[in-house]
């Protein structure tokens, strides 16, 4: 494995990476689209961008690959997830080195991430055994009805810089043990990483074959490119399902496209989630939980934490050590030992961040502390910002939008219906905590009376999840659920069966109808 390069040789390192994970170099030097780490600004690859040709062409191969792998047995399919897996197992530790360098999280994260693309993959191998349906009792005598699920055909997937791996991986895992094959799109911004995974799901493929089974070429493509591919792979009429994730601009684009044709879509789109910490909160974990939530991964988790609803009796007991967390934590070089909060993804994003953070300002928001560019002992070239703790007075302005930037607006509160109000009063539905060790205040925020997203976690923060529930959120959010749970269903078609074993034919409700 590659040694650990010190800072300022990061391209050096990225082509070792590459090299290791089986990338052709040619791919990261043949084209005109700059490849960009946000550590230092520095460009890592020039990759050739693909347009609507390109994405049609792999939409038509994948096809074509559909019609051979969706008569493979489910568990023969398990099987090339499996290899898939334990390529991952393999490369761990130089893809999430890779996710390091192209988004900026940091280096614990970046391994997390690959490692719950592993997580995804064991449970779409165990998945592969078990793809139910039911069997239903009909009205009629001697008949039987029973529901199959049957492969759907070529699943587009469009994933964002944030995830830039695990996202495609629970779709992709999902989606090939339900008998699909897939096209993906990844962000613009992350295309080394998208290289690195084809390149290792590709040794998998090789793997599979060599041990006899049938693996069509195109089963799995991906096309680097801009809105443009992801234009096209929306409009193929060749693609039935689309899963995007992305912000909610995106899906407000790709949603009616894919409705305009009646293909299905999986959207998964931006969050403003927030927490509630109420009188009885262990007031040691919810800090913890709060500052992960909020400043970990630079806040560019679609489940960051943005807003903190904390009750009058204990905002004295957590408030001050919060700030003291802001005012403290490291921030810098992702790859180096104890940096808890790497580079925002790019200049745009700190615009981002400085709007809304004048917004709140100007809607009666006092900074508690934060929000400046941090310019010494940090690489130059990178964007560095220290986390923002703003009070808010009331939920209004940038506090009810999604600012993809580690500001957390914290808002007082007095009575728990109050807060479960505010919880649900933005367009955005996807994670929601509450902090109480009363058992009435975590249920009723876990009843239908309680949080409207689509995750709600009682004592710990709302960003993290495990692959094994289902994932995704309400409203603006776009309804999506990936990953785990019966996500799968997604991924496939129901077909509903009568079976007559009689000699009769009796119609259902009672019709008759004799010729
Ligand atoms: P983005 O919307 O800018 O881009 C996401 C992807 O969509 C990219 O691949 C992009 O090229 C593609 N795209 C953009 N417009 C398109 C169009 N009209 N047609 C087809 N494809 C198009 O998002 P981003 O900045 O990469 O990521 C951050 C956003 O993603 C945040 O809002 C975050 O909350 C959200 N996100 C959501 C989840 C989730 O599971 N809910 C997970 C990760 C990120």
């Amino acid at each position: 494995m590659t040694s650990v390069p010190e800072t300022g040789s990061i391209p050096r390192d990225v082509r070792a990476l590459l090299e290791d994970l089986g990338v052709a170099s040619e791919t990261l030097s043949g084209g005109a689209f700059e490849a960009k780490t946000p550590i230092t600004g520095e460009i890592i690859g020039r990759v050739r961008l693909g347009g609507a040709a390109d994405m049609n062409a792999a939409v038509d191969a994948a096809h074509a690959a559909f019609l051979a792998w969706r008569s493979v047995p489910a568990p023969v399919r398990g099987e090339l997830v499996r290899l898939f897996g334990e390529e991952l197992r393999a490369n761990k530790p130089a893809l999430g080195r890779l996710v390091t360098i192209e988004t900026g999280k940091i280096v614990s994260e970046g391994l997390g991430e690959v490692q719950e693309m592993i997580d995804i993959c064991d449970f779409a191998v165990g998945l592969s055994r078990q793809l139910y349906g039911l069997t239903i009792a009909s009205e009629r005598a001697d008949h039987r009805m029973m529901e199959t699920w049957h492969p759907l055909g070529v699943v587009g997937i469009i994933s964002a810089f944030n995830f830039p791996v695990a996202v495609w991986a629970w779709n992709a895992s999902l989606a090939l043990v339900c008998g699909n094959a897939c096209v993906w799109k990844p962000s613009e911004k992350t295309p080394l990483t998208a290289l690195a995974t084809q390149a290792i799901f590709e040794r998998a493929v090789a793997r599979y074959r060599k041990a006899g089974h049938i693996a069509p070429d195109g089963l799995s493509a991906v096309v680097i490119g801009a809105r443009e591919a992801g234009e096209a792979l929306v409009d193929n009429p060749r693609v039935p399902l689309v899963s995007a994730t992305g912000s909610t601009a995106m899906g407000r684009a790709v949603g009616p496209r894919l409705a305009s044709r009646f293909a299905r879509a999986i959207l998964e789109l931006g969050g403003n989630n927030a927490a509630i910490v109420c009188p009885t909160a262990d007031i040691d974990l919810s800090l913890r939980a709060v500052a992960f939530a909020a400043m970990g991964t630079a806040g560019q988790r679609c489940t960051s934490l943005r807003r903190l609803f904390v009750h009058n009796s204990v905002y004295h007991k957590l408030v001050p050590r919060l700030k003291q967390a802001y005012a403290t934590v490291k921030v810098g070089n992702p790859l180096d030992d104890g940096t808890l909060v790497g580079p925002l993804i790019d200049e745009a994003a700190y615009a981002g961040m400085y709007k809304a953070f004048e917004e709140a300002k100007a809607s009666g928001g006092s900074l508690f502390t934060g929000g400046e560019r941090i310019r010494a002992g940090v690489p130059e070239g990178g964007v560095y910002v220290q986390p923002t703790l703003i009070e808010m007075p009331e939920q209004v302005g940038p506090v009810l939008k999604e600012t993809f930037a580690p500001i957390l607006y914290v808002i007082r509160y007095n009575e728990l219906e109050e807060a479960i109000r505010l919880n649900n009063e933005v367009p955005q539905g996807l994670s929601s905590s509450i902090f109480t060790n009363d058992l009435r205040e975590a249920e009723r925020f876990l009843s239908a009376r309680g949080s409207d997203c689509g995750i709600a976690n009682v004592n710990i923060g709302p960003s993290g999840a495990e692959i094994g529930g289902a994932f995704g959120g309400e409203k603006e959010t776009g309804g999506g659920r990936e990953a785990g749970s019966d996500s799968w269903k997604a991924y496939m078609r129901r077909a509903t069966n009568t079976i007559n074993y009689g000699s009769t034919l009796p119609l259902a409700q009672g019709v008759k109808f004799e010729v």
